[in-house]
């Protein structure tokens, strides 16, 4: 496995590989690997000649100087994680690498960056935007995975290589989740153990709306409101926002039954940590109690950061 620093060492890597002839993957991360990430690396590592991967806690995306320092990082286990997991090439630049001066060109994506996290975290999809967009600039030519995790900076990325004709095709991998329901996080190591009890009102929220549109319930607002009476009864939780969207741009719409796919999401701060998860709004349909079968569906992995 080759560690790179730079931006060109990292194009010329991987156009060293594609001259080869080797299909090269990519899996963009903020490093501080947990099995999520892992999940997208081995998806990528089944699928192709060549992996990359990027580790970069990228500045731009944070809208709180305390939420950047006090990000976890420990590149020399990402290194070990990714040398045992097959990947061929680690681009882990430094922030003056990336940002020598401080850039003048943003990428905004209007419309399906604006509400939700958008709404919340200033500034926070054009800080991934853009530097999605320089690490596919960097890459040239690949697939590469990104997790339903954050599901709304999956739409905005996919958005976003579209619009810009960008030589990337983006693929979505499932979240990875504790053996109780909680999505697995970088994050998640910032929870005290009481707030690390309380973190699964994430995944009973979205159950729980995903229960209520298995029993028929369309207007959005309704279902929306059943999430929120969850986290609301969580002393330890706060919540952010609950909804349920059209998959596609996030609108949300007049009734659930004109849309499909539907993504239920919510976001609730539990302490100093803010959490974000979501799921298939329909993940529980035609699963008689309307919970078991699906949430034995959406748990993908076992260990936790
Ligand atoms: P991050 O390092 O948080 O920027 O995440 C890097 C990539 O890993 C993103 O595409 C995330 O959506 C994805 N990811 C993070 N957590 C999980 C998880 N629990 N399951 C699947 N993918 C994840």
């Amino acid at each position: 496995m080759e560690v790179v620093r730079t931006v060109s060492a990292f194009t010329g890597a991987l156009a060293a590989a594609r001259r080869q002839g080797r299909d090269v993957g990519l899996v963009p991360t903020m490093g501080a690997l947990h099995a999520g990430h892992r999940s997208l690396i081995d998806r990528a590592v089944a699928a192709h000649d060549h992996v990359a991967v990027s580790i970069f806690v990228n500045p731009l995306q944070f809208d709180r100087a305390d939420d950047l320092d006090r990000y976890p990082r420990d590149l020399d286990a990402d290194l070990a994680q990714c040398a045992e997991a097959g990947v061929a090439t680690v681009f882990a630049p430094g922030v003056e690498e990336m940002y020598p001066r401080r850039p003048l060109t943003s990428v905004h994506v209007a419309g399906v960056s604006e509400p939700f996290e958008g709404a919340t975290r200033p500034g926070h999809f054009d800080g991934v935007a853009t530097v999605v967009a320089k690490l596919f600039s960097a890459a040239g030519t690949c697939a590469a995975y990104f997790g339903e995790k954050d599901f709304q900076q999956l739409v905005v990325v996919r958005r976003m290589a579209s619009d810009l004709s960008m030589p990337v095709r983006v693929v979505a991998c499932p979240t990875v989740r504790a053996p109780d329901g909680l999505a697995l996080s970088s994050r998640n190591a910032l929870l005290s153990d009481d707030e690390r009890r309380a973190a699964t009102v994430l995944w009973r929220s979205l159950r729980t709306g995903a229960g209520a549109v298995a029993e028929g319930e369309d207007r959005p607002d309704a279902v929306a409101r059943v999430m929120a009476a969850v986290v609301a009864a969580e002393p330890l939780a706060e919540l952010d926002y609950a909804a349920a969207v059209d998959a596609a741009d996030l609108h949300v719409p007049a009734s659930l039954s004109d849309v499909e796919p539907v993504r239920l999401l919510v976001a609730a701060r539990l302490g100093q940590v803010r959490l974000i998860d979501n799921c298939d709004g329909r993940a529980m349909a035609g699963s008689g109690d309307g919970r078991r079968p699906a949430a034995r569906r959406l748990v993908h992995g076992q260990g936790e950061r």
